[in-house]
């Protein structure tokens, strides 16, 4: 008898089951076991690959998607990347709005995974009707048989993760895990992680990770939306200027906020200690975890798991080329390697 042929059927088989990465080098100063569950190893190199296919599959079930029909999204960031990809193998167009500021590389990225993609002004308001989240809603609401993945205020969001990351690690860490701590966007990764970690075990402490400049951690303080606390920032895919309802603040135990400038030499730090090449917001992540260990929020007894969400490839332009962490100020307050040019 022949025997069977081990291959995966298509891509979207190899969503999913990320590794949990013990870290070591980068941790060797802090009392503590930590973890980082690297979602670079799904097959659109981030977590978002988990929500397009269970935002896209739900509609399946629902009826209301057929092949031929149309997925609609307003990212040129990682969702939008595994949204084409998951279009691609079950015969969906993909039409992404994104914002003109989106750089020529990333819609070069969504074209190639067959995309269509509509570039609008970033410099007009949200409900402009140029803008990109008014033009993907027009789109939604003129096409019959399309969907709206809406991420930033779809529930959906919050179950892929409560039904995937969340069992994955509590299976992970034999139910062990103490800490959970993940940057804070939508809030999809962490609301539906938490949620099932608490139903497992309650005592498990949550944390969210926010960038200075967004709303996030006063909200969940105080339970008010305050734009003073709104201004401009670096990191992609950390904090909000608004409160998404994909966030469940009532899972969520406190907030942590990191700087531009730490979370980028953390990132840098990660892949040149623990060989692990990752995404800016792994950088806020284990940046915070370094606060919170100074903080005295972890004893010998914690088993700390944080999500590393994306693969360092996509900063190649940002926080792994030297010119652009020196136009960022970023290199002045240290003297390393990095800051002289060698001429040979
Ligand atoms: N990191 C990166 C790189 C992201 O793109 C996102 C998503 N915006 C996050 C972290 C945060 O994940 P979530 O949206 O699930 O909160």
């Amino acid at each position: 008898m022949k025997q069977k042929i081990n291959a995966y059927d298509n891509v979207l088989d190899l969503i999913g089951n990320t590794p949990l990465l013990k870290l070591k080098k980068i941790t060797q100063n802090l009392i503590g076991n930590f973890y980082a569950k690297v979602e670079a190893f799904n097959p659109g190199h981030s977590s978002k690959d988990r929500i397009a296919l269970h935002i896209i599959e739900e509609a399946e079930r629902k009826g209301i998607l057929k092949p031929g029909d149309t997925i609609i999204e307003t990212t040129s960031g990682n969702t939008g990347f595994s949204i084409a990809m998951v279009s691609v193998i079950k015969g969906y167009d993909c039409i992404l709005a994104v914002s003109s500021k989106s750089s020529p590389d990333k819609i070069d990225m969504l074209r190639a995974m067959g995309a269509k993609v509509y570039v609008c002004p970033a410099h007009v308001s949200a409900d402009d009707p140029r803008s990109y989240y008014q033009v993907a809603r027009r789109m939604h609401d003129e096409m019959k048989g399309s969907v709206y993945i809406n991420q930033y205020f779809n529930e959906l969001n919050i179950d892929a993760h409560y039904q995937s990351t969340g069992p994955e690690i509590w299976e992970q860490t034999a139910g062990q895990i103490t800490h959970f701590i993940a940057c804070s966007g939508t809030g999809g990764t962490i609301s539906g992680t938490a949620r099932f970690l608490k139903e497992k075990n309650p005592a498990v402490k949550v944390i969210g990770v926010d960038a200075y400049g967004s709303v996030l951690k006063k909200y969940h303080e105080t339970r008010e939306f305050d734009s003073d606390e709104i201004y401009p920032y670096r990191i992609e895919g950390l904090g909000k200027n608004l409160i998404p309802t994909a966030t469940d603040f009532d899972v969520i135990d406190k907030f942590i906020k990191v700087t531009d400038e730490e979370s980028a030499h953390t990132a840098r730090e990660i892949s040149k200690t623990e060989g692990c090449f990752v995404g800016y917001t792994s950088g806020a992540v284990m940046q915070a975890v370094k606060q919170l260990a100074e903080e005295g929020e972890f004893d010998e007894n914690s088993n700390v798991v944080m999500i590393f969400p994306d693969h360092g490839s996509r900063y190649m332009s940002k926080i792994y080329s030297d010119d652009w962490m020196r136009a960022q100020g970023f290199f002045d307050a240290i003297n390393t390697e990095e800051t002289q040019k060698i001429e040979y």
